[in-house]
């Protein structure tokens, strides 16, 4: 196995990067695994992390290599002799995968996820993968970049060495995304966007190999969605791609999220979203300006970039990617509202007649409208978002009380009654609003 002896020990390394108590864990975890003649490796993100001397993230993937114990997958027994030895972390087990997660709150928030070594295989392109126990080797064969297939031993006789056999150590030295072999983007395309998600976020390069070999099979998967009716999609193209855009999307600075799906428009790779997804320049400056809204990061961008296909595809795209449900409303609401607010605001309307059209929709659904029509609509409901929607009635209940109205439903009208004279103009201040109130609503005889 390509072992690399680096001048420094990483173990030492991994004790200055991690908490008092994360060292603490590893060490039990590593001291567990020993007892059973079982190796422990730290993989992945945190690996490069750390060789990068990025702050290391609060979840920890281990990597466990053995046979099973009294038929238990090695990750799983380590994982519940850990919990036996401290209840106060919670255990999931998921025996499907042979992996096991455990999670803290105190003294700071930290999970560990155990995974038994294992290989992969993919039954169809973009399917959920079928897993086998195996080596670390085939373990690390199954990942997505070479930068991601590093490992650190935490056991004996080798604790703190790195093992890189894909070369992973020369890429981050270089400042290279590569994948591990050809067929890795057709076998998951969510690796597509991993990619180009790290390369936004580590300023690191796709090689020139790697962008053909996604831009082949972004293609690819354009004609197979063309193909597949809705509700056919296979889960690399669904749900875990829908997870994969919640990290892309939701990535720390704009600039990095934005590049991100440029980049994703210039590999084809959209089309794995939806085929007829087209990367317009019109699709660009509602995303920018929805920085400046009140939308989520996620859903709402993702809500705004599929608002661009036509109702069906909407439908289909953001139902096979797993939206919550409110968003699936907020676009299925976009089209009636669009409608109705379009053809009225083609006529002249006054500030009160506005807000009640508009109270229909709710706020989400109207960003979506703003941010989709310029112009004398994106006015109308930007005022009603911003200002017309924040006003309060010049008058309270309890002014309503002073003034000797008897309380119930009528309050209401009133006051909304009085919002309206209020935003189109016809009431100014306190004085003028009594008046008002006077001689539309006479008030009830003593
Ligand atoms: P981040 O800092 O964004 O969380 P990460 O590398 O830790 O980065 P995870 O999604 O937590 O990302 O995945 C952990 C590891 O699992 C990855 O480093 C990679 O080795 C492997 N992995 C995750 N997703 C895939 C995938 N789709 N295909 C192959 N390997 C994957």
């Amino acid at each position: 196995m390509g072992r690399v002896t680096l001048k420094q020990n990483l173990l030492l390394q991994l004790g200055q990067a991690l908490s008092p108590s994360a060292q603490g864990l590893l060490r039990q975890v590593a001291s567990l695994a020993e007892s059973r003649g079982w190796q422990v490796y730290l993989v992945g993100g945190a690996v490069r992390d750390l060789l990068l001397g990025i702050d290391l993230k609060q979840d920890l993937d281990l990597t466990v290599e053995g046979p099973p114990l009294e038929g238990l997958p090695p990750a799983i027994a380590l994982a519940q002799a850990l919990h036996q030895q401290d209840p106060t972390s919670r255990l999931q087990v998921y025996r499907e995968f042979q992996t096991a997660t455990l999670a803290w709150h105190q003294p700071t928030p930290l999970a560990l996820d155990l995974t038994t070594a294992r290989r992969e295989s993919y039954p169809y392109p973009a399917a959920n993968p079928q897993v086998e126990p195996s080596t670390l080797a085939l373990d690390l064969y199954r990942r997505d970049f070479t930068i991601n297939a590093l490992a650190i031993c935490l056991t004996s006789p080798h604790p703190g060495e790195l093992i890189d056999l894909h070369g992973g150590l020369e890429d981050l030295h270089n400042h290279v995304i590569r994948a591990l072999h050809p067929g890795s983007f057709i076998e998951d395309p969510t690796r597509i966007y991993r990619g180009v998600r790290f390369s936004c976020r580590l300023g690191f390069a796709i090689t020139v190999t790697d962008q053909s070999l996604m831009r082949q099979a972004s293609q690819f998967y354009r004609q197979l969605l063309h193909r597949a009716g809705p509700g056919s999609r296979p889960p690399g193209l669904g749900s875990r791609l829908g997870m994969e855009l919640e990290c892309l999307l939701t990535m720390t600075t704009n600039r990095q999220w934005l590049a991100a799906l440029n980049q994703l428009a210039q590999l084809g790779a959209l089309a794995c979203i939806h085929p007829d997804l087209i990367w317009s320049t019109s699709l660009q400056r509602q995303l920018r300006l929805a920085n400046r809204c009140a939308l989520p990061p996620w859903p709402g961008r993702l809500e705004v970039i599929l608002a661009q296909l036509a109702t069906t595809a909407r439908a289909e795209a953001a139902l096979a990617l797993h939206l919550p449900q409110e968003s699936l409303r907020h676009l299925e609401d976009l089209a009636a509202a669009e409608a109705q607010l379009v053809n009225h605001l083609g006529s002249w309307l006054t500030p009160s007649q506005a807000v009640v059209l508009f109270k229909g929709w709710s706020r989400s659904v109207l960003h979506l409208v703003t941010l989709r029509n310029p112009g004398p609509v994106r006015r109308w409901v930007w005022n009603y978002l911003t200002i017309w929607s924040q006003t309060p009635p010049p008058l309270t209940g309890q002014d309503l009380l002073e003034l000797g109205y008897q309380p119930g439903p009528q309050f209401r009208e009133i006051l909304e009654v009085l919002l309206g004279a209020t935003l189109d103009g016809e009431v100014q201040g306190r004085t003028e609003a009594i008046s008002f109130v006077r001689s539309h609503f006479p008030p009830p005889k003593p």
